[in-house]
């Protein structure tokens, strides 16, 4: 189902079938010390994958990088590895890859976001591109992965403890799904236990490195999982099979 691995002919056949095609977007940012710098790409990657398997989809090479990354939500752009782009970059990206795609005949699309910053970019990439296609039938669903996941999901993974989501920034979720999908590409001896940070209500330019735990990890994933990470995946993969019937059935 990777799009890429597909000869010309058989893309060709394929899309006259009308699937909905996944565009993982991810980022190439600190994860901490447990987590590889890929970790946003990684993720929405895996979870296309096993949508598409679910709806009889196809998956589009994932965009790697991401828009900038913010102290309060990714740890900001003062720790090593971090590779952001600009506004404008990740847009043209998105507007690219859909006029393409809706140029061979791809109709429906879904757009899983996987890196918190990237939401308004992908959205106004989305945007100009529907503009650009103009009424040939193209729909366009974007998704952030972490919104598909429902109280009951969420009381199950965090138990009792602390849960925000803002600051699920290599933490119990991001640790919990790379447990599941890529757990060879966790170091678990060096899973941090930093207590949540606190952020005012403002950012700062440049970035304030103080703000954030030095490990770049925003609060404790000390109680990650890889059953937590299935648990998270296999919600994730119904709800979303369940959105993409509702949104793209033939009316
Ligand atoms: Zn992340
Ligand atoms: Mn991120």
């Amino acid at each position: 189902m990777d799009l890429g691995d597909l000869a010309w002919p058989e893309y060709a056949e394929r899309v006259k079938a009308n699937p909905v095609v996944f565009l993982p977007v991810g980022s190439l940012e600190q994860h901490g010390p447990h987590l590889p710098l890929a970790t946003d790409a990684l993720l929405p990657a895996a979870l296309a994958r096993d949508a598409a398997a679910e709806v009889g989809g196809l998956v589009l090479p994932t965009i790697p990088y991401g828009y900038r990354s913010m102290p309060k939500s990714g740890g900001g752009p003062g720790f090593p590895g971090t590779t952001d782009l600009e506004a404008m970059t990740l847009i043209h990206l998105v507007h690219d890859i859909l006029c393409e795609q809706a140029r061979h005949g791809v109709r429906k699309v879904c757009v899983l976001v996987g890196h918190y910053e990237n939401q308004w970019m992908v959205t106004e990439g989305i945007h100009l591109a529907m503009a650009r296609i103009g009424g040939a039938g193209v729909r366009v669903m974007r998704v952030e992965y972490w919104d598909l996941l429902d109280e009951a999901v969420l009381d199950a993974v965090f138990e009792s403890g602390p849960r925000s989501i803002a600051l699920e920034h290599a933490a119990v979720m991001e640790t919990s799904l790379m447990l599941h999908y890529h757990p060879e590409r966790v170091r678990l001896d060096r899973i941090p236990d930093d207590p949540p940070a606190e952020f005012p209500p403002y950012d700062m330019f440049p970035a304030v490195a103080a703000w954030v735990p030095s490990s770049g990890a925003l609060t404790s994933a000390k109680a990650a999982t890889a059953a937590k990470g299935r648990l998270m995946a296999e919600a994730i993969r119904s709800r979303l099979a369940v959105a993409i019937a509702k949104e793209f059935a033939p009316t």
